[in-house]
């Protein structure tokens, strides 16, 4: 037998689930984050784990290198440096879904 199912084999109604859950997960995080802003606790750059950094892997870059989902539950809008080494620095959009931006 198959260890988990995959997520990359998902039908259309589950893998919508999948969508509204992610993006559900990374607003409560938002909300929370907003939280303690207001009390003035301010987030250092790992967020306490109140950001919902992007996990996809692209092909010859490695990690997607946005930190936080922006967006409303479709693809993410959040720019996002391509290679900092070169100038001007490429910059693009993130573009993956939220169910990217879960963590682990
Ligand atoms: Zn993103
Ligand atoms: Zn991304």
């Amino acid at each position: 037998m198959s260890k988990y199912p995959s997520l990359e084999n998902l039908n259309r109604e589950q893998s919508d689930a999948l969508e509204k859950g992610s993006f559900l997960i990374i607003s409560a995080r938002k909300e929370a984050a907003a939280m303690l802003r207001r009390a003035g606790v301010e987030l250092p750059e790992d967020g306490f784990g109140f950001r919902s950094p992007c996990f996809a892997h692209e092909d010859g870059h490695g990690r997607c290198g946005c930190r936080d989902y922006e967006g409303d539950g479709g693809t993410c809008l959040t720019r996002v440096t391509v290679d900092p080494g070169t100038t001007p620095v490429p910059v693009r959009s993130c573009g993956h879904p939220a169910s990217k931006h879960r963590g682990t």
